[in-house]
């Protein structure tokens, strides 16, 4: 008898976690973070539902921390065995999660400033030596290739295209009846046309589904992101200033980098300087270069581009000096800063000089959430609280949309098209409105019926 038992993005986007128990093993796919409201982030001060030194491995859909950052935790409550992903989830997961042991430490040390934290002194949820241990258990297996995370269950990782290393899972678990048990975990499902990234690999026909939702109730804009790009650049260059760009520094960085060099090499826009101002996202861009098969380089292809993401052109700052050296440029260049949502890193320098500049330009490139600086810059606001000061806005804000990470839902049905009906189909990764509109969605394209199931929901599976 096999079992299934949802510990996290289940009815909502982080934290997840989904149990396996197999012929007396258990085996955990994913170990995220829950990330968001407060409600939802003190469950990252649970301990973990079943001993942690019950479960025999964890493998690793791709490095988001939504899915690897609480891995140390788990490690620190007692978890041995083998962090099994991909070879680039697994050269990136160290940045991710040193970088997320730093945020834990900076929110202690904050709670503590503050004196609001229950527990006395406040402690980091881990620490870089929980990092260090974790990193240990890591074991690299090529895509495509069946490996046995214990006794009685292969699995096999496949090409998502939702970030570099990301894969899906498709899972046979061996028992009593002559055929195996087929299970298909999505992870996150990447975009079809996304630049840099490989289209999502066909899924694998399985008994029981468990697919993501994030965007279930969206769809996305229909634009080229090279297309975009190319106007918004432009239109900021006219003006005469700096473009800032506020990034996600592992991801949408490098795709940034590497259509923004196209559209220089092509032609379609003036050679200019850009900056890759974050020690993480130059750490990452070195990731990138080293996994250089894994990428999808049509639109370079396509304007006859060579070496788009290895452009020499591309100035790479990682110390402080090399940070502070851009405040004396004057004129049309490009500064692509961390956090993407403009709530700390070194974006804030910048948009503290260059806001009040009217030649500026700032993209926000990505998902802005209530209540940080970039909702508060697309919303239009005239003033911008950083470091204690109330910057003036004369700049001009830019949105660009159409790079996404996840597949809305027209995608998704596109991508399972091809899949016969599961015996049974999970949606997670999804707020209730996203996943009740991909139920609907599957419902009209393919007749299935699909359960959202609530964190800690369990569901027994049979052949
Ligand atoms: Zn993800």
């Amino acid at each position: 008898m096999a079992r299934i038992t949802f510990l996290g993005a289940a009815g909502t986007v982080s934290g997840s976690r989904h149990l396996l128990e197999h012929d007396g093993r258990r085996v955990l796919v994913d170990c995220g973070l829950f990330q968001g409201e407060k409600g939802l982030r003190e469950r990252n001060w649970a301990r973990f539902p079943v001993p942690a030194s019950s479960i025999d491995a964890v493998v690793l859909t791709h490095g988001h921390i939504d899915h690897s950052g609480w891995l140390p935790r788990l490690t620190r409550e007692g978890f041995k065995g083998h962090i099994l992903t991909s070879p680039a989830t697994s050269d990136l997961l160290g940045l991710l999660l040193y970088d997320s042991a730093k945020c834990q430490d900076e929110d202690a040390k904050y709670a503590n400033r503050k004196g609001f934290s229950k527990h006395s002194p406040a402690l980091p949820l881990y620490d870089e030596r929980d990092v260090e241990r974790t990193l240990r258990q890591v074991r690299a297996v090529r895509r495509e290739e069946w490996f046995a995370p214990v006794a009685g269950m292969r699995c096999k990782f496949h090409d998502a295209g939702h970030m570099l290393g990301s894969s899906f899972i498709q899972m046979e678990l061996s028992g009593s009846s002559p055929e195996p048990l087929r299970l298909l975990f999505s992870g996150d499902v990447g975009r079809f046309d996304a630049p840099l990234y490989n289209d999502p690999i066909p899924p694998t026909p399985c008994d029981y589904l468990v697919c993501e939702s994030t965007y279930g109730d969206r769809n996305h804009p229909t634009s080229r992101p090279l297309d975009e790009l190319e106007a918004a650049t432009k239109q900021a260059f006219a003006r005469g200033g700096l473009m800032l760009v506020a990034s996600f520094a592992i991801g949408r960085c490098q795709q940034l980098v590497y259509l923004l060099r196209t559209l220089m090499a092509a032609g379609r826009i003036p050679e200019a300087p850009i900056w890759v101002d974050s020690p993480m996202a130059v750490e990452a861009t070195e990731v990138f270069r080293r996994h250089v098969e894994e990428h999808d380089f049509t639109e370079a292809r396509m304007e006859g581009v060579a070496d788009a993401l290895a452009s020499p052109f591309v100035k790479m700052a990682k110390t402080a000096e090399e940070s502070k050296a851009i405040n004396e440029y004057d004129g049309p260049g490009i500064v692509i800063a961390s956090s993407g949502m403009m709530n700390g890193g070194r974006i804030l320098h910048h948009l503290a000089r260059r806001l009040p500049d009217p030649r500026t330009t700032v993209l926000v490139a990505g998902f802005q959430a209530i209540g940080t600086r970039g909702r508060t810059l697309i919303d239009g606001a005239k003033f911008l609280r950083i470091h204690g000061r109330d910057i003036p806005v004369r700049a001009v804000i830019k949105k660009v949309d159409a790079l996404s990470g996840h597949a809305d839902g027209p995608e998704l049905c596109r991508w399972l098209s091809g899949m016969p009906k599961p015996k049974q189909t999970f949606l997670v990764h999804g707020e209730p409105p996203a996943a009740r509109a991909m139920a609907e969605q599957l419902h009209q394209a393919f007749g299935w019926e699909s359960t959202v199931p609530a964190i800690g929901d369990g569901f027994d599976l049979s052949s």
